[in-house]
């Protein structure tokens, strides 16, 4: 069985989508902690399992002997070490046949806040000696093309990267990239460091905004304390606006422009531009 958890996220329902193009339903399942969430998978056919990572006693019916497992990486910021080694302890009593998992670009190299939960998890699977596949996923097109009514609002695009670039790639490039792993042979014990063919500035994508609103959208490149000033004024929790200011340094060090050309080759075929998620943004 083909195992992914998060599944009722954004990742993992592509993630899903992926897999039911290349194996028949009955081949999936879901890890879920809210069943109702996850109707819609069910009806097609995958079957539900439940398991919160907040709880690790829920994690054990989770698994099975020879299991193909996806672990998502949770979204809740500071709990994840703990949560992510109680679903590697699951699978480790389970004994499943793959542990595969969504890490950072960069792996050990990441030194941005944001990272370092991802590094103590790949140490812990290590650990697991269970076989593993190291998914280390570059930046999505999202983080930024979700998030444009502020862009449109203010016709900047307000950030502290300086000239540094981003190689993200679409979230589906990334889900498509872990069917494969998911679904393929010879992937056990391998690294993928995942990023997009393009790795772009802000400069280039406001550019490329302006292109498609017909609007003047510039890149204002601020210190970071005035971002920070700007993301908490707009109402974000300061330790989250904190994590993004702490990212965009990162952007502005070159850690989310590395390109090893990993996912395009997973995927067989090129990732998608940053200028395809903009146009489907816009269309939203
Ligand atoms: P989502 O927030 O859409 O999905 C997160 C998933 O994790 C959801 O299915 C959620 O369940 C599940 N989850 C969170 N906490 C628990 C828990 N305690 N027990 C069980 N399941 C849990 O994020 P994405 O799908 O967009 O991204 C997947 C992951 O990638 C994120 O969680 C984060 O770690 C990382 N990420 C990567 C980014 C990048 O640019 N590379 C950007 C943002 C996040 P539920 O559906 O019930 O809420």
């Amino acid at each position: 069985m083909i195992v992914v958890t998060g599944a009722t996220g954004q990742l993992g329902r592509l993630v899903i989508d992926e897999l039911l193009t290349k194996v028949p339903a009955s081949q999936v399942a879901a890890v879920v902690r809210d069943k109702d969430k996850a109707a819609g998978l069910a009806e097609r056919g995958v079957e539900l399992r439940i398991g919160d990572y907040s709880q690790p006693e829920t994690l054990s019916g989770a698994f099975r002997a020879g299991d193909r497992v996806l672990l998502i990486s949770g979204s809740e910021v500071g709990q994840r070490v703990a949560q992510h080694q109680a679903v590697i302890d699951a699978a480790k009593d389970a004994g499943v046949a793959l542990l595969a998992y969504t890490g950072v670009l960069g792996g050990p190299e990441a030194d941005f806040k944001l990272a370092a939960e991802h590094k103590v998890t790949e140490q812990a699977i290590l650990d697991s000696a269970l076989p593993y596949t190291f998914l280390r996923n570059g930046w999505y097109h999202e983080n930024y093309t979700a998030n444009l009514a502020p862009v449109l609002e203010h016709g900047a695009v307000l950030q502290s990267a300086g000239d540094g670039r981003v190689a993200s790639a679409a979230r589906a490039d990334y889900a498509a990239a872990a069917a494969a792993v998911l679904t393929g042979e010879g992937h056990e014990n391998a690294t993928y460091e995942l990023s997009g063919d393009v790795a772009w500035s802000f400069e280039e994508y406001a550019a490329e905004l302006s292109r498609r609103t017909g609007k003047t959208i510039a890149y204002a490149n601020v210190p970071a304390e005035q971002h920070l000033a700007v993301l908490t004024g707009a109402g974000l929790p300061e330790a989250f606006a904190e994590i993004l200011v702490d990212v965009d340094a990162a952007v502005a060090r070159g850690l989310l422009a590395r390109q090893n050309g990993d996912l395009a080759r997973l995927i067989g075929r090129p990732t998608t531009p940053i200028a395809d998620a903009v146009k489907q943004a816009l269309a939203a």
